[in-house]
């Protein structure tokens, strides 16, 4: 029999970079939150001194635990799906500040065009463009209704940045100038430059200067010691949700975390959700939190999983296309190129996790799409996050992969060799999806949650297109041999390749076509507010993080109005732009 616990006004499930924002936003307005994190409870101290390559980055020490609770994946519905025994593809975060704490730091805005993909796109080129397979839909919210909220979170965190040439409006400028722009940077820039593009500096998390924010947490300058990306910042110079948001909304004395808490289930009554059931990990006891509210932020995988096992909203259906949980699942397109250069050293053991350079020439709809075979594109970029002594060898094609002729090459080119990446959009697919495996359970019996996904038509046809830029790009940086990587064969799920994932929980205007609306609340229960890329009704050509916190603070002040005004739905729901009655 679970215990019954005191109940609070919001309850969050997790506590990343989501439920740091909604619990520092509600708080200081005076309510109290109560934020379950299944992991441990972390600080600063916790990261000193820990650059071991071996232990953070290869041996995954800030990582979900796999042998308690993974995901089964598969390519498509015709397949059996196997459980994801090791991390590979994607890296799932555990603990105090969750992903936010070993993220790098690139912190986007997504274009003007990906809030209105649909009608965009029909403007433009006509319905005809957007093939049948691919759901594609608007948000139910425009760039400019989202751009305030961009500005806090980059306000929140102390992005050091510059404009994006071809990005959308700002009503700001960055809150911190951009970091330095080293050598193989520069030669990016001039290359993209000659070639007609217009390169701008990554806006970045690892701060340029000693910052306070509007809360009056200080973040620290970066050192630019390479090891951001599956590490915690021992300087607490890279904002995270632990040295941001999370004490914020612990000053107010309205916020209460409790450690090692997974949440099971999301608890319903009446069409409404009265609050959640979690574990202790350590005792093997249940408890059940009782809240007015209940936000689900604990990332885009337990989004979705934990409202099929809770039978909360309509499961997706790939047969028919109908429902709406598990759908429009997306991750994204990666493409690559190396070039190696003979008489060019560069410091790539040196760098941050959001050190570079990137061109949006090739991505959304910046370019004109009328005699190409697919939609969107992708960010042109250069990185210098820093190279490790373990995990980095690039030879040039046709190097054995082992013996003495690799090591010699693997020394020679560790400090002569650049890489560019696409970081492509990912379009939804009606047959890329997640739902529950019939099969595979986790340590406490419940089903997990398994994803179907493969690459498509439109994924290889851009990664091709925009690849082969990478490669021009190369050439004008004076790289004397380019290997370009730009074609797709079927997603895998072993090798690493970014923690995009999006959707599953996705929002629009249209209840019959989304979970939740604008604010993040779902259209079904008044008090139930799902947030983080689960809300993604496609996945951009960018990294995720500035919109999910861009949205995370909208879902924050939708729960306030939410609170303050006495429940109801915050948006009036409507089809093909008209007001429906619900
Ligand atoms: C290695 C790496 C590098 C990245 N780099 C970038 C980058 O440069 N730029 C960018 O934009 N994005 C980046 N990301 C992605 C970024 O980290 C995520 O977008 C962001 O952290 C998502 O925030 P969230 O609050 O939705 O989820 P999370 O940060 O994952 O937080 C969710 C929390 O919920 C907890 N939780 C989960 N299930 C339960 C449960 N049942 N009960 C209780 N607690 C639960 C987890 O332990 C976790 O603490 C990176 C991610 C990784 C892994
Ligand atoms: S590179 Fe900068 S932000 Fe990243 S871990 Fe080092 S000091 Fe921190």
């Amino acid at each position: 029999m679970a215990t019954e616990l005191e109940r609070v006004d919001i309850v969050t499930v997790g506590v990343g970079w989501t439920a740091g924002i909604i619990a520092a936003e509600l708080t200081k307005a005076g309510y109290t939150v109560k934020g379950l994190e299944r992991g441990e409870e972390k600080t600063l101290d916790d990261y000193f001194h820990q650059k071991d390559e071996l232990r953070y980055a290869l041996r995954y020490e800030m990582m979900q635990d796999l042998s308690k609770e993974t995901v089964t994946f598969r390519n498509n519905a015709d397949m059996t799906a196997l459980p994801m025994r090791r991390h590979g593809s994607f890296l799932l975060g555990t603990d105090l500040g969750g992903s936010g704490v070993h993220w790098n730091g690139q912190t986007y805005r997504f274009l003007p065009y990906d809030f209105e993909i649909r009608s965009l796109t029909e403007e433009r080129y006509g319905e005809d463009k957007i093939p049948d397979y691919m759901p594609l839909q608007d948000w139910g919210i425009t760039y400019e209704e989202l751009e305030p909220y961009y500005d806090q979170f980059e306000k929140t965190c102390g992005i050091a940045g510059e404009e994006n040439p071809l990005g959308g409006f700002r009503s700001d400028e960055y809150p911190l100038p951009p970091m330095v722009e080293t050598k193989m940077i520069r030669m990016f820039k001039e290359a993209a430059t000659n070639l007609g593009y217009d390169p701008f500096q990554m806006p970045s998390a690892n701060l340029t200067d000693s910052y306070e924010n509007p809360d009056g947490q200080r973040i620290n300058e970066c050192q630019y010691c390479a090891f951001c990306e599956r590490f915690g910042c021992d300087y607490g110079a890279k904002s995270d949700p632990i040295v941001t948001v999370i004490p914020t909304a612990k000053e107010t004395g309205n916020f209460e975390i409790r450690q090692n808490s997974n949440v099971t289930r999301i608890l319903t009554e009446n069409g409404e959700a009265t609050g959640v059931l979690f574990v202790d990990t350590k005792t093997g006891e249940e408890f059940i939190q009782p809240a007015d509210v209940v936000a689900v932020t604990s990332y885009v995988l337990n989004n979705t999983r934990l409202l099929l096992t809770s039978e909360v909203g309509r499961p997706y259906d790939p047969e028919t296309g109908e429902g709406v949980i598990g759908k429009n699942y997306c991750y994204q397109v990666m493409g690559s190129a190396t070039g190696f250069f003979e008489n060019e050293k560069f410091n790539t053991f040196m760098g941050a996790g959001a050190l570079g350079a990137a061109f949006d020439n090739f991505n959304g709809d910046n370019f004109d799409h009328s005699d190409l075979d697919f939609l969107h594109g992708g960010e042109i970029a250069i990185t210098q996050t820093g190279r490790r002594p373990i995990n980095n060898n690039p030879t040039p094609e046709g190097t054995p992969r082992w013996g003495s002729e690799f090591k010699s090459e693997s020394l020679k080119y560790f400090n002569r060799s650049l890489s560019l990446r696409l970081q492509g959009s990912s379009l939804p697919s009606r047959n890329n999806y997640l739902d529950l495996d019939p099969v595979y359970t986790d340590q406490y019996g419940d089903p997990l949650l398994r994803m179907t996904y493969n690459f498509t038509d439109q994924d290889r046809n851009m990664a091709e297109h925009c690849g082969a830029v990478l490669g021009d790009v190369l050439e004008e940086m004076g790289a004397d041999q380019v290997d370009v990587s730009n074609e797709l064969s079927d997603y895998d799920i072993v090798p690493y390749q970014t923690t995009h994932n999006t959707g599953g929980v996705i929002m629009g205007a249209d209840p019959e076509t989304s979970a939740v609306n604008s604010y993040n609340q779902m259209w079904d229960y008044d008090n139930l507010f799902v947030t983080g890329a689960s809300a993604f009704a496609h996945n951009s050509g960018y990294n995720p993080t500035g919109t999910v916190g861009a949205l995370a603070y909208r879902c924050a002040e939708g729960i306030q109005q939410f609170l303050d005004n006495g429940g109801g739905q915050l948006v009036e729901a409507k089809k093909n732009g008209r007001k429906i009655n619900m």
